[in-house]
């Protein structure tokens, strides 16, 4: 079968299986920006893609869609639950997120998260050309550089964590950290959001497998692996392109009639997770209220909260508490036919995003830990009316590119709110000397040349 001088290996596909009225299945390429920054590398280079194509239990020849070679990996209702829901999302997820719900430690789903991870590297193994370059993403296949570096030494393999990289007082609390550390030092480049997650890994080289290191560098065998950050960005150009459409513009004036024009217009959109800070954004608004700062007509919050990771236990919990916050606020603080908080449980599609990123007066984004948060980015690539103003945690990657942002603690409430009513009142001045070196960094720093950095990095080594 036909080789591949350039590999993507991650957990999904870059495409979604849509079924037309006639009732005939074709796939779309997914949205986002990781997706739009490397399928133009892949089709420079004749590339392939490895990843699940989203059905359990479905066995699927590779296939060519959207001028991409596509390799499906199979995975079971079982794996699905184990390797994907648990060992990913209910150990991996809270353990690199500060452990901000507890992780789960069971032994069952470690040993399905190796048997998957084994069978991704082994696609890996056999789409690839001699001597190619293969691009292993995210903290579902830890395992497989490792994996993939045993079956084919030849190959130029490097790793992207998208998500945050604990320091060792947590990342020590996991069984298998031996093993997580040997699986990353399989690639030749090992990259991280942020300074800090990279220097984390390469302490934790040094003290849970006695490695020597040196800097950016941990020296393993004959073989050095560098340990580096490169932050991750958004699409710059086509946010852009679609924040200047007619279309989008006059929604975006819809959505603020629709809500009874009020004097701010504050935005939240966020996956409904525990790591996004929903509620202690809430809380500091609603106080606002209770504190007779703002009252009915000052101001509306709208909070998109996409469904995300339901059959897992603690989002369902999430989910719940959030909806009984919403209503209590509405309850004590609105009045008849104007809700404080809209609150939408649904997700949105790229444009309606746009317009909603145009309508808002101040975008507030609290994560309690976030490897980056592009939606922060999008928001600023959004607003070349330099009109908006970006509410900040600084416990989001994306601040440390977004110093001039409205930043803010999400643990200290009432800071937040205080902040809050600063980045609301501030005047259009400061506003835009805010967004203008914003949104500087977000056009320079697309997620194009992410890509570019990342693939120079990794083939300059060689
Ligand atoms: N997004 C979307 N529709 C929605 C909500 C979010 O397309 O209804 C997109 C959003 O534009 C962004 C991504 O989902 O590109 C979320 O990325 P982010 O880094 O902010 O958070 P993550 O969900 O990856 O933790």
């Amino acid at each position: 079968s036909k080789k591949s001088e350039f590999v993507v290996v991650a957990n999904r596909l870059p495409v979604d299986r849509v079924t037309d009225g006639d009732g005939t299945a074709s796939w779309r390429r997914s949205p986002g920006g990781l997706v739009t920054a490397i399928v133009p590398v892949m089709q420079r280079r004749e590339g392939a893609w490895v990843g699940w194509h989203g059905a359990p239990d479905e066995d699927l020849e590779p296939f060519e869609a959207e001028g991409l070679s596509l390799i499906p990996v199979r995975l079971s209702a079982r794996d699905v639950e184990h390797y994907y829901e648990g060992f990913s999302n209910a150990t991996l997820w809270p353990l690199y997120h500060d452990v901000i719900a507890q992780p789960v430690y069971r032994r069952s789903l470690w040993e399905v998260y190796e048997r998957v991870n084994r069978r991704f590297a082994r696609a890996a193994a056999d789409v690839a050309a001699e001597g190619a370059i293969v691009w292993v993403q995210d903290y579902q296949l830890q395992l497989v550089p490792q994996m993939l570096r045993e079956l084919r030494p030849d190959l130029r393999i490097g790793f992207f964590l998208h998500i945050p990289f604990p320091p060792m007082e947590l990342f020590q609390q996991l069984p298998w950290r031996r093993d997580i550390l040997y699986g990353l030092l399989g690639a030749d480049l090992v990259g991280f959001q942020s300074r800090d997650a990279a220097s984390n890994f390469v302490r934790l080289c040094r003290r849970f497998l006695d490695l020597k290191t040196q800097g950016h560098e941990v020296a393993i065998a004959d073989r050095v692996v560098r340990a580096d950050h490169f932050p991750i960005s958004v699409d710059a150009n086509e946010l852009i392109t679609l924040a200047d459409d007619p279309d989008v513009r006059e929604r975006a004036k819809q959505i603020r009639e629709d809500l009874g024009n009020p004097a701010s217009l504050l935005l939240g959109v966020d996956r409904l997770d525990y790591t996004k800070g929903i509620q202690q954004r809430l809380q500091a608004f609603t106080e606002l209220f209770e504190d007779e700062r703002l009252k009915s007509g000052d101001a509306v919050f709208v909070q998109v909260a996409t469904p995300s990771r339901e059959r897992v236990r603690e989002y369902r919990i999430l989910r719940d508490d959030i909806e009984q916050q919403v209503g209590r606020a509405n309850g004590l603080h609105s009045e008849l036919g104007a809700p404080i908080i809209n609150y939408m449980h649904t997700s949105y599609t790229r444009k309606e995003l746009v317009s909603l990123y145009l309508a808002a007066d101040v975008m507030v984004v609290t994560p309690l830990r976030d490897g980056m948060n592009l939606v922060a980015k999008e928001y600023v690539a959004c607003r070349s009316d330099l009109k908006g103003a970006l509410l900040l945690s600084e416990f989001a990657g994306a601040a440390r590119e977004l110093h001039r942002a409205f930043l803010v603690n999400p643990y200290d409430i009432g800071g937040t709110k205080n902040r809050m009513w600063e980045a609301m009142h501030a005047s259009p001045a400061e506003r835009a000397r805010r967004m203008r070196s914003m949104r500087k960094r977000v056009i320079e720093h697309d997620v194009d040349l992410w890509a570019k950095q990342f693939l120079d990095a990794l083939e300059d080594g060689h």
